[in-house]
This record gives C-alpha cells, sequence and structure tokens, in this order.
C-alpha cells in the first residue's frame, strides 16, 4: 500500500492520530525534506526509517520506492507540510503505483488551500484550486489571462517576496475583486486579510510568512462560447449594457487577446 499522508501546516496539532498511526506502521517513509520530517517523527515518537524524495530525485528513487512496495512492504509518503502532491511532491509516485496494480491510499489532513477557501467567505460551491502561478511574466500573464472569464472562486499559492507583484497582476487582468488573504494558517499569527485587491495591496506593508490568495470568480454578464467571432462577442456585450472600452476589455479576456487587437479587429469589420 501506498498512502499519501497530511502533515500540519503549522500547527503541530494539524497531525491526525491516524496519520501518526501509519507513520508509526509502514516500513518506509518517502519524505520532501528528510531533516524536517524527522523534527515531526521525534515530535509524534515516530521512529520509521526515511528516504528523501522530492521533485529534484532521480527516476530511480521513485523505482527503488516502487519495489520496495511490490515485494509486499508499506511506504507512507509526506510533503513539508499539508498534503502530498498538492503543489508538493507525491503524484508521480501515485501514478507509477497505480500502473504498477499498487493500492493507494489518503490519509486526509491539514491543507492551506481548502483551509484558506472556508474561512474566506467567498463562494464555496464552486472553486478551482490555481496552485503557484508560472515564474515566467508571460507564461504567468496567458495563465491569469485564462483564469480571468471562469465563473469560479479561485485559489492560489505564493512565495511571500512574490506576493506584491502577483496582487498587481492579478487586478491588472481580474479587474478590482474580492479577495482574501489567508496568512500562516493554524500558526500563532494567524490572521485573514479581506477586501478588493486595490484595498489589499494598498494596506499590505510588511509582506512576512506563509500566503494563500483567494480571489472572488468572474462576475461578468455571460460566459460566451469561443466559437463566436470577435464581433458578436462585443455587440453582446452592448447589448448587455457595457460601454465599448468594456464591452472590448471582456471580449479580449474571452478571445486572450489584447484590447488593441480586439479593437483592430472591430475597425476592419466597420464597427466602430
Ligand atoms: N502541500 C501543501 C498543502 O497541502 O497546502 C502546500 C505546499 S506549497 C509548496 C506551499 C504554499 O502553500 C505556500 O507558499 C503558501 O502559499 C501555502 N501555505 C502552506 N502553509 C501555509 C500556511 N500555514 N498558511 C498560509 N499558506 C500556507
Amino acid at each position: 500500500m501506498l498512502y499519501l499522508c497530511a502533515t500540519p501546516i503549522g500547527n503541530l496539532e494539524d497531525m491526525t492520530f491516524r496519520a501518526i498511526r501509519i507513520l508509526r506502521e509502514v516500513d518506509l517513509i518517502a519524505a520532501e525534506d528528510t531533516r524536517r520530517t524527522r523534527k515531526l517523527l521525534t515530535h509524534f515518537d515516530i521512529h520509521t526509517p526515511l528516504i528523501r524524495f522530492d521533485e529534484n530525485c532521480s527516476a530511480t528513487v521513485a523505482e527503488k520506492i516502487l519495489e520496495r512496495l511490490q515485494s509486499g512492504e508499506s511506504v507512507a509518503v509526506v510533503s513539508d507540510a499539508g498534503l502530498p502532491a498538492i503543489s508538493d511532491p507525491g503524484a508521480d509516485l501515485v501514478r507509477l503505483a497505480i500502473d504498477a496494480g499498487i493500492q493507494v491510499c489518503p490519509i486526509p489532513g491539514a491543507n492551506a488551500a481548502l483551509s484558506a477557501l472556508i474561512c474566506s467567505g467567498l463562494d464555496t460551491t464552486k472553486f478551482l484550486f490555481a496552485g503557484f502561478a508560472p515564474k515566467s511574466k508571460k507564461n504567468r500573464h496567458d495563465f491569469l489571462q485564462k483564469l480571468s472569464t471562469l465563473d469560479a472562486t479561485i485559489i492560489f499559492y505564493e512565495a511571500p517576496h512574490r506576493l506584491k507583484d502577483f496582487l498587481a497582476e492579478l487586478i491588472e487582468i481580474f479587474g478590482d475583486r474580492q479577495t482574501v488573504l489567508a496568512r500562516e494558517l493554524t500558526k500563532v499569527h494567524e490572521e485573514f486579510l479581506r477586501g478588493n485587491l486595490s484595498e489589499l495591496i494598498q494596506n499590505l506593508d510588511e509582506v512576512r510568512g506563509e500566503f494563500v490568495i483567494v480571489v472572488e470568480g468572474s462576475t461578468s454578464p455571460e460566459i460566451i462560447a469561443p466559437t463566436e467571432n470577435i464581433s458578436e462577442v462585443v455587440e453582446k456585450f452592448l447589448a448587455q449594457g457595457l460601454d465599448k472600452k468594456s464591452a472590448m476589455r471582456e471580449a479580449a479576456k474571452i478571445f486572450n487577446v489584447s484590447r488593441r487587437e480586439i479593437y483592430n479587429t472591430l475597425l476592419k469589420e466597420d464597427i466602430q
């Protein structure tokens, strides 16, 4: 059996009774950072052998783990915090295990994204976990542009030193939406900063600690099928009462192009 085992995201009491028992009982723990996991294991008096398993590990480490699973041993995967395989290593090993006919079993527990969402006060009926946006500016822009028309709450992870720039990009592409910054979840200095993106940007001084960013989904009047052409889409927005500039901006989001391109297309089609 391959166990995917949650560990605390800040507070040691995030650990579940089941996680402690499973980590004691398995033959091997595959850990993202063995030093960090060893501290956790010491705290809970767990003495199971550890092997390092992170995204820089060669395929041979995964094969070694797989061989042990195939010989009948049980292995638990843990990451530094929260659920393995969620913006953390683990997913590749799960796929290899499934292909090899090995059973996988979740040991649920703390997760930063869902903890932030449930306290956000934003819509929890429909949400998308977007994780970390790509690092390159162009890819990040495209990534956010694609999400900008989604009418579901969106959850992002971001490193503290990139938070301010990320919020600035969000407001540029998403507009000034309701947003919640969930900081230092389950830790002593846990807090929730709520407001429009512009308010949060204005009030954010020093950015310290870990953050989850939860953003309200698009409230655009309607999401239009991309099979329609640009002028039809702009006309629909105009018919819904938007002014020309806003209609072109909304159309630009849908076709994932700049407002200038929408303008040029309309000029050609002479509906300016
Ligand atoms: N696997 C983890 C989980 O299940 O939540 C996520 C790991 S990911 C590498 C780390 C990111 O998760 C951080 O940059 C931050 O965005 C978020 N995060 C993790 N712990 C957090 C906490 N205690 N408070 C706020 N955000 C946290």
